[in-house]
């Protein structure tokens, strides 16, 4: 059976009215982080699995912010789709209660209908479908729903990660949109420059040196800032973003220290040293034009490597085949952005990342999904687990 077919039997099995009640449910059932309360969660989640006929296990950090995962067959290979329980705090400016899920023009609306609710439901609902289509297959699936995905992870993925969990591959559908798929994430590092200057009166500044304008100096060309590295081109070119800046005591003296923080966003083939090493050339470049220049270039606080699913990977093999068969639009592309996808493909799991969205509902107000997407990336989903486990 081709993917065609088996998209076709896995639709005509797919329960719309099921999917979008559990969907109600999950949205109904606040669970913003923080602090998450995840654990309220616990009846409708297991309720779900046993309708898989999934063997349910229970990973938690911290008893109320558990992580399940639905295992159904036992073979190999093994692809688990990972939806995360935890939203975002609703924010200001909804027209209906963020709660209070509705459905109108062919959407559901709700805190959670995109982020990340929408994908539970949708890829329970597929996975229930090719169950119920007798369609056989020999690898394991695991339908999965963790914790704390909105506030870094901790009590989630990276817990997986710690207890050893290891399918062969992942889906994450909580990045990208209906008609793009996410195969790769650049890195990060966050860092200070600390600029040191001599400090004087504010009526002499020529006695002093500034350390706020040598600073200015150095980050001026840091807009359009040109790496000059070789990089895997599917990625896009290395970003700086000067996202702080503290310094000075006073109006009335001249500033002897100035920190800058910079997140730096990189494409596979550059690494975090090469990063640093660029920013002390660049220094010292500066230096040699204005001697009175003293920057520093500080830890790396916050870290992300960045990562890439190989292209012959049987995962993007499943995908590309499944969405060309189903005649769904999709292309696949890296992202400056960070998933738990990133989290999987660090630990030796190709993960990719895709989402029924297509209107960019993430985190807003009166946020939504579209029902035919939801549809679609069930069956999609499904599809693409079936094709790798059959
Ligand atoms: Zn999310």
């Amino acid at each position: 059976m081709n993917a065609k077919e088996a998209a076709d039997k896995i639709r005509s099995y797919l329960d719309r009215e099921e999917m979008l009640n559990f969907l109600f449910t999950l949205i109904e059932t606040e669970t913003v982080n923080p602090p998450g309360n995840e654990y309220l969660l616990h009846e409708t989640i297991l309720k779900s699995m046993r309708e898989l006929g999934a063997e349910v296990e229970i990973l938690s950090k911290d008893e109320k912010r558990p992580n399940y995962i639905g295992r159904i067959g036992s073979g190999e290979p093994s692809v688990a789709i990972i939806s995360h329980m935890d939203v975002v705090p609703p924010g200001e400016g909804w027209t209906q209660h963020p709660f209070q899920p509705y459905e109108k023009d062919g959407k559901v609306y709700g805190r959670g209908a995109l982020d990340n609710k929408g994908s539970l439901a949708a890829s329970w609902a597929g996975i229930k479908a090719l169950i119920k289509s007798g369609l056989k297959f020999k690898g394991t699936i695991y339908f999965c729903a963790v914790s704390d995905e909105e506030m870094g992870s901790t009590y989630g993925v990276e817990y997986l990660m710690e207890r050893g969990f290891k399918p062969d591959y992942a889906i994450v559908p909580d990045s990208g949109t209906i008609d793009k798929a996410i195969i790769g994430e650049k890195g990060a590092a966050w860092f200070d420059l600390e600029s040191y200057g001599k400090q004087s009166h504010g009526s002499t500044p020529e006695l002093g040196i500034n350390a706020i304008i040598k600073a200015s100096k150095l980050i001026q060309n840091f807009e359009k800032f040109d790496f000059n590295l070789e990089y895997d081109k599917r990625f896009t070119p290395p970003t700086i973003n000067v996202g702080m800046i503290s310094g000075g005591n006073a109006p009335n003296i001249v500033a002897s220290r100035c920190k800058v923080t910079l997140d730096v966003r990189y494409p596979v083939g550059i690494t975090e040293e090469m990063i640093l090493k660029r920013m002390i050339d660049e220094i010292n470049a500066l230096k040699m034009k204005d001697k009175d220049v003293d920057i520093r270039v500080g830890e790396v606080t916050t870290r992300h490597y960045p990562h890439i699913v190989e292209n012959n990977s049987k995962l993007i093999e499943a995908f590309k085949d499944t969405a060309h068969e189903m005649g769904m639009p999709m292309s696949f592309e890296t992202s400056a952005g960070i998933t738990v996808a990133k989290i999987f493909n660090l630990n030796g799991i190709p993960a990719i990342a895709h989402s029924p969205d297509s209107d960019m509902a993430w985190h807003i107000s009166d946020e939504f999904v579209k029902i035919d997407n939801l549809e679609k990336c069930a069956v999609l989903w499904a599809t693409v687990i079936y094709e790798i486990v059959k």
